[in-house]
């Protein structure tokens, strides 16, 4: 396949130039100008910029358990249509993937149902019940990538201690969701930056990497940087959301406005849109957290995320450098999670995210996921995901 025409951002390389691309299952060549070969197919990039594929890592899939919250089919078909060429999906299933044979399981689901690529989350406490560490050997053996008990926080310091130690040698880093369950109902902030303060202290002090999952407030960016100064290996991430939104949209939601951890003040919004421009923000992901109407109308925490993401970021964050915008969706995420991609660099997975400054209106009852509530449904976004090539293979054109 030869993508002709478009603006290549590859931040990794260096390069943000009208290029052409040739693929088969990975990268062949970048260039200024290549002649197709007879048999080629062509896909007219112009007007587009062409990526890496971009890696959404924290997404909720449902599976296993929740089905008719989201499917492996449902779910990666709203990333390729979202743009995304993979996504690396949170174990508070049912049961949890909380160890090496569930993390298998999962993985031969996915290589025979999912539209892109799928790379599993495993557990920190077995059943994500925060008592007893899990086996990180065996599960990195089987696929995990990262480990999260994300939905909850691993609420006794001891075990969430002890698990570092036994992670200690395991590349896959930790991801904490930041929020104490017994201080949440007092001071819902507080209840934040106290878990992201403790955690970011044991990463320090054990030199485990510790990402930081959907930081929401001025104090958690504050705090980064001060553990950061100690030393901590501690990426972190924002979603579209929290970006964006307030107390106020939540407000006006109602019941489906709730969300984990929930919207806040103008000025958070505004301190992570700067920490984004600032670089203290590393990534960009969606937290895209499915149910059912039903359950949303009842209070079901999470928004649907995967298909407005990307608008939602550029409309957040308009100024952001291309470069940054795409590094923060590939080549970062694909350092933390230490998995390939990130890059078009001759070699690597053909995995090309293709999307244009092209506005459009966000219509949710049109989702692939079966999740249809976003604060952002209505909304007109400036960029949309014009096609998707995983492994070499076109997933979505719009
Ligand atoms: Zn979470």
């Amino acid at each position: 396949m030869v993508i002709r025409g478009g603006r290549v951002v590859d931040p990794v390389q260096g390069i943000d130039a009208l290029r052409d691309v040739r693929t088969n299952d990975v990268v062949v060549e970048i260039a200024e100008h290549l002649e197709p070969h007879a048999g080629e197919t062509v896909i007219d990039a112009s007007g587009a910029v062409v990526a890496p594929g971009f890696i959404d890592m924290h997404v909720h899939l449902r599976e296993p358990g929740n089905p008719e919250k989201e499917t492996i089919e449902s779910g990666t078909e709203a990333a390729v249509r979202g743009g995304f060429t993979a996504v690396a999906c949170m174990p508070n299933t049912v049961p949890a993937l909380d160890d090496a044979i569930a993390v298998a399981n999962l993985r031969g689901e996915v290589a025979r149902r999912a539209r892109c690529r799928v790379y599993a989350i495993g557990a920190i406490t077995r059943g994500r019940a925060g008592e007893e560490p899990c086996d990180y050997a065996a599960m990195t053996h089987a696929g995990a990538v990262a480990f999260s008990d994300d939905g909850d926080s691993v609420a006794d310091v001891r075990v969430l201690y002890d698990a570092a130690g036994a992670a200690a040698d395991v590349g896959a880093v930790f991801i904490s969701h930041c929020e104490d369950a017994m201080l949440k109902p007092i001071d819902a902030r507080l209840a934040e930056s106290a878990v992201v303060a403790r955690d970011l202290l044991i990463a320090a002090a054990t030199g485990k990497t510790w990402h930081v999952a959907h930081l929401s407030l001025h104090a958690s960016l504050e705090l980064l940087r001060l553990v950061r100064s100690l030393g901590a290996s501690a990426p972190a991430e924002v979603t579209p959301h929290h970006l964006t939104c307030t107390q106020e949209v939540a407000r006006d939601l109602g019941p489906p406005g709730t969300v984990n951890p929930p919207l806040r003040s103008e000025r958070d919004a505004r301190a992570l849109r700067d920490g984004v421009r600032d670089g203290t923000i590393d990534v960009l992901a969606s937290d895209h957290a499915p149910h059912t109407q039903q359950e949303k109308r009842a209070g079901a925490a999470g928004f649907t995320g995967l298909e407005i993401a990307l608008g939602a970021y550029a409309a957040a964050i308009p100024d952001l450098p291309l470069p940054r915008f795409v590094a923060l969706l590939s080549s970062h995420p694909a350092r933390v999670l230490g998995v390939p991609g990130g890059t078009l660099r001759p070699g690597s997975p053909a995995d090309l995210t293709l999307f244009a400054d092209r506005e459009w209106r966000v219509d949710a009852s049109q989702f692939a996921s079966f999740g249809r509530t976003t604060p952002f449904d209505g909304a007109v976004l400036p960029r949309k995901a014009v096609a998707t090539i995983v492994g070499g293979e076109v997933r979505y054109r719009a």
